[in-house]
């Protein structure tokens, strides 16, 4: 296996990155997971404006998007696979911490990992902790996971493969590493990105191509709604059959089936050449 760090590919055996880097040390560090499908990434150009606004957010410098498609495209050659993650870890590096970050910054590394298409349907848990609507991380795809760590730990000690967060108000937001819709009266709703929720890039896929609403949503819609589904990168739409106790009818309600198909038929475009 080689991946790409330090301007170059390497071996991951030999690969190494300081003891003190702070993505290690004090998750000062951003990402993104992108699928790439026969070598070819998809949605790259969102991801890595997701990776500059994380940038931003942080305080990083701002990653320069032609060493990252470099970068992606060595690793991919240079680890061929049918359908793969690609994985864009980029962290404050071994500098000072705070806004001058001085010789020692940023980290970039990328990686490949072999994955599988999930299946069609599955269960979820929403977790008593909550998603905070206003914190200096919200909306960022930060190295910080480790509350989704436990939450999607919970998950699996229930048989389910995501937890769903609400926020500290009470409403809807999303999950460890997923966004969620629900269909109410036949239409599909979406918490909006006020909720805390990260700006998804299979989600905004789904809004665009499904006129799905934003829509502040009460957790408790998750008791009554007709159908549940999760998007993300390796999900992409994702029915939902069971949430808590819940039982929801069938695989996938036709509303999903409509949208996963949809989603299927669509997203060969965004497919870099
Ligand atoms: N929400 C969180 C917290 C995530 O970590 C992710 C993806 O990792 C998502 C939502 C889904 O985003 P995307 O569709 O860009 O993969």
């Amino acid at each position: 296996m080689r991946i790409w760090l330090d301007g170059g590919l390497q071996d991951i055996e030999s690969a190494r990155v300081s003891v003190f880097d702070h993505g290690l040390t004090v998750g000062d560090g951003i990402f993104e997971t992108v699928k790439a499908v026969d070598g070819r990434p998809f949605a790259l150009t969102r991801h890595l404006d997701r990776l500059t606004r994380s940038a931003r957010g942080l305080g990083l410098p701002e990653p320069d998007h032609d060493e990252v498609r470099r970068a992606c495209a060595a690793v991919i050659e240079a680890n061929p696979m049918p359908l793969g993650r690609l994985r864009i870890t980029y962290t404050g590096g071994h500098g000072p911490l705070g806004s001058d970050r001085g010789e020692h910054g940023p980290t970039l590394v990328v990686a490949l990992g072999e994955t599988t298409r999930r299946p069609d349907a599955t269960a979820v848990i929403t977790v008593p902790w909550t998603r905070n609507e206003r914190g200096a991380l919200t909306g960022l795809k930060t190295t910080s996971y480790a509350e989704n760590v436990v939450a999607l730990a919970r998950a699996h000690q229930h048989g389910a493969s995501e937890a769903l967060f609400g926020n500290t108000v009470g409403q809807l937001c999303e999950g460890t590493g997923s966004n969620v819709f629900v269909v109410l009266d036949g239409e599909i709703h979406t918490p909006p990105l006020a909720s805390g929720c990260l700006a998804g890039i299979t989600r905004a896929l789904a809004i665009e191509w499904t006129d799905a609403k934003e829509t502040d949503l009460p957790l408790e819609v998750l008791e009554r709604a007709e159908e549940v589904f999760l998007t993300s990168t390796l999900r992409d739409v994702q029915a939902v059959h069971r949430v808590d106790e819940r039982e929801l009818p069938g695989s996938a309600g036709p509303v999903t089936a409509k949208a996963m198909r949809i989603f299927d038929e669509r997203s060969g475009d965004d497919l870099d050449p």
